[in-house]
């Protein structure tokens, strides 16, 4: 979320004429876009705006500025922490930045926030749903975010009519608790009426969305990614944890065995679909036995993906409020460590059976010598070509494969 609110800003910003430097010393504008949604987001955070401490020093016309989730509704103790920088706004409130650099450079800035869009690449993200109504016990974002609200389903299809005239290939969609969306709209369309609209868009060939909570993925939905042709075959529906005290404790408002049934579910009517998933380890109180149950989960559901993290304490959550992060970090470090060597045997498993299978690839850029692109799956497959193929839908045959990625090579033929 935090990458398509920079997009769009700085979209926004090269319409008023601002170009990309990636020398903080040449800036007349720094934004610094910040995530606290774990304390190594925020330490960074912290560290990078320090460091730009000197070079604001040495040039005070240059404009800072700090924004996302690091910003709160009360910015007292941000103003006291870091007084060099400008001003600080909320994750996605752009306009109070616009007014301070029209002031500041006295430019006219009339209408650059009106068609608020990532710039065109063959890819790109659309922010559907801000904020979040869950209140996990964990989670800073609906005190960082706030309350859910749902973009109409007309201004999206306009967004994504808009990007595919401009060459965008494939749209993500985003919201914190995607599977919520439409819930505060007239008619309350959900997610699943919206990408049957999307779907019939000319020129868009791919749609993603993420993020997915278990308790708000309806049966529209699963049937919409089954039956639409552009809708890829991918779901990101995280668990947080294997056992049911700590779900609890979470609040996350379902069981370990809910959670299976729902896989069971969409792994039956979606064929080939992967699924990817977000653990926290170490949470107040989580005991090896109960650890060893999300181990349990991920042996058994060997998902296509596991974002794994350690559990820290965050601002003015029930979390923090009410319960005790008592497990050490050292113990969280060996948890998560443990869940990347099993995760990585069965990625290795799951992508060594891909060799000799051809899928069809949306060509995104290339690195080195190879160029890169993701099959509907999500996964991300590099081969060599002496044509630029970017943004062109290539098939590609697996030669190699490693639990990160696949290699292979083009080839003219079966699409999967
Ligand atoms: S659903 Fe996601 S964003 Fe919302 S509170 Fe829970 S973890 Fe945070």
């Amino acid at each position: 979320m935090n990458k398509a609110d920079s997009e769009r800003l700085e979209n926004a910003l090269s319409q008023l004429g601002f170009k990309n430097t990636n020398n903080p010393s040449q800036s007349d504008l720094i934004v610094l876009n910040s995530c606290v949604v774990r304390q190594g987001a925020e330490d960074k955070v912290v560290g990078m705006l320090t460091s730009l401490k000197p070079i604001k020093e040495k040039n005070p016309q240059m404009i800072l500025a700090l924004m996302g989730c690091m910003v709160g509704p009360n910015t007292k103790d941000l103003n006291q922490k870091f007084p060099y920088a400008d001003i600080f706004i909320q994750p996605q409130n752009y306009a109070p930045l616009i007014d301070y650099i029209e002031q500041k450079l006295n430019i006219d800035t009339q209408g650059c926030l009106t068609q608020l869009t990532a710039k065109p690449d063959v890819t790109a993200y659309i922010p559907i749903v801000q904020g979040c109504d869950k209140f996990c016990s964990f989670c800073i974002i609906p005190y960082r975010r706030g309350r859910e609200i749902c973009r109409p389903v007309k201004e999206i299809i306009s967004e994504t009519q808009y990007l595919s005239q401009r060459g965008v290939k494939e749209i993500t969609l985003l919201g914190q608790n995607i599977d919520s969306y439409g819930h505060d709209l007239p008619g309350k369309p959900d997610l699943g009426d919206l990408l049957k609209e999307l779907n019939k868009i000319d020129g868009i060939e791919r749609i993603r969305f993420l993020t997915s909570h278990p308790n708000d993925m309806s049966d529209n939905i699963i049937e919409s990614v089954a039956e639409l042709d552009k809708v890829c075959e991918h779901i990101n529906l995280p668990i947080q944890a294997g056992d049911d005290d700590i779900l609890n404790k979470m609040r996350r408002g379902y069981t370990n065995e809910e959670y299976r049934q729902l896989i069971d579910k969409i792994r039956s009517k979606i064929p080939n679909v992967s699924i990817s998933t977000d653990i926290i380890v170490g949470f107040c109180g989580e005991s090896d036995i109960q650890f060893e149950k999300t181990l349990d989960i991920i042996k058994d559901i060997r998902f296509d993906k596991v974002h794994a993290a350690a559990y820290s304490i965050r601002d003015n959550t029930i979390a923090m409020r009410k319960m005790i992060d008592s497990i050490s970090m050292e113990e969280k470090k060996y948890r998560l460590n443990k869940i990347e060597s099993i995760q990585k045997n069965i990625l290795q498993e799951k992508n060594s059976l891909l060799s000799g299978e051809t899928f069809e690839v949306l060509v995104e850029g290339s690195k080195k010598n190879s160029q890169y692109g993701r099959n509907r799956n999500d996964k991300l497959i590099y081969f060599e070509s002496h044509e630029d193929l970017k943004g062109q839908m290539t098939n590609i045959k697996i030669k190699k494969s490693t639990p990160w990625s696949l290699q292979g090579e083009k080839i003219p033929l079966k699409i999967k």
